[in-house]
């Protein structure tokens, strides 16, 4: 038989518990999907350090438990599953929608409101030990990371504006900066490519691609290959301390495909700096909705946001 919710959350990151906590505290009975990465992407960072309020820093899995327990506090249920299928309603204005959602394929939830907060994976290169390093010398986010490389060497892979913007971010703390791009030109927009050209602590390999990361435990340095499958290609080594990767996200909205409008990339549209998407009573929070900032900070916010406008949509319609 189907479970009948309010309000129902799906992801379980800054995003899902910040809205988990404003949802329960508003008395809306939130039932909250885990998905299948507790915590998110932020359990993929060493310390997060860049998130107000925690002045030596907090360890990620003690910081999402804590907010876990503080949505738990107020009554949120929480349900350890991933969500497979979602069927969104389009009710009349004012009348009662009925979203629902199917966990593990099997559990069915009729929600009056849905608040998506599923996230976005960075992309990887799929070198062997590439995930093994996580952590330990990789990553993908110098604004969560860089602080830890601070005079040292790192590389940065990728030729778009987020490996430049991060390119110069890092420049500003580290020794020196490598990017590592596989085309001989950089694809960002022209004034992000002049700051990285003119910024002394950056040097471009053009052409270059990643063959592995080396190191005991940690990076410690990548072997490269210049043009590959030609004839000049040519291995090289470069001694580095952090590897971060900036090829692109890939928001985990796949399921909402035809169901939610989602942008070129599949984040889901929302309505300006609301996270109201297309469909009434249907909000998207969260990296899930965000290609530009993705903060744990900003998502917390937008989770915040949703909430509210839940609570105010139910208080509107005849629910
Ligand atoms: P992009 O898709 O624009 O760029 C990805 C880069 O990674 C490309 O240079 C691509 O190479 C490279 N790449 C992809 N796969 C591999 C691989 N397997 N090995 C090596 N290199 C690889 O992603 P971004 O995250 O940079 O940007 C996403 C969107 O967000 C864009 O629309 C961008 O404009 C926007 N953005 C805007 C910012 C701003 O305006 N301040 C800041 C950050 C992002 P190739 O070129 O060869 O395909």
């Amino acid at each position: 038989m189907a479970t009948r919710v309010q309000c129902l959350i799906i992801g379980s990151g800054p995003a899902g518990y910040t809205a988990a906590i404003y949802a329960s505290r508003a008395n809306l009975q939130p039932v909250l999907i885990d998905g299948p990465q507790q915590g998110g992407q932020l359990t993929m960072t060493t310390l997060v350090e860049n998130f107000p309020g925690f002045p030596d820093g907090a360890e990620p899995f003690q910081m999402l438990d804590d907010m876990r327990r503080q949505a738990m506090r107020f009554g949120t249920q929480f349900v350890s599953g991933i969500v497979t299928k979602a069927s969104f309603d389009h009710p009349a204005d004012g009348a009662q929608p009925e979203h629902h959602v199917w966990v593990d394929d099997t559990d069915e939830y009729i929600a009056q409101t849905v608040i998506i907060a599923t996230g976005a994976s960075a992309k990887w290169l799929g070198l062997p030990t590439e995930k093994e390093y996580m952590g330990r010398g990789v990553s993908a986010c110098a604004t969560c990371d860089g602080f830890f490389y601070r005079n040292k060497t790192v590389a940065v892979v990728g030729g778009g504006d987020t490996a430049c913007e991060e390119a110069g971010y890092l420049a500003g703390l580290c020794q020196k900066v490598y990017m590592i791009v596989r085309k001989p030109y950089l694809r960002a927009a022209d004034i992000m490519q002049k700051r990285v050209m003119e910024n002394p602590k950056i040097e471009v390999l053009f052409e270059h691609n990643t063959l592995r990361l080396t190191g005991e435990g940690k990076v410690q340095g990548a072997d490269l290959i210049y043009r590959k499958d030609t004839p000049e290609a040519q291995e090289r080594h470069i001694d580095i301390d952090g590897f971060f990767l900036a090829i692109g996200h890939h928001p985990n909205t796949d399921l909402f495909k035809g169901s939610l409008d989602l942008d070129e990339e599949g984040y889901i549209k929302v309505s300006g700096d609301s996270p109201r998407t297309n469909i009434a009573g249907v909000y998207a929070a969260g990296d899930c909705a965000d290609p530009h900032y993705r903060q744990a900070i900003v998502a917390a916010a937008s989770g915040c946001k949703a909430a509210i406008e839940a609570d105010r949509f139910l208080q509107s319609c005849q629910c």
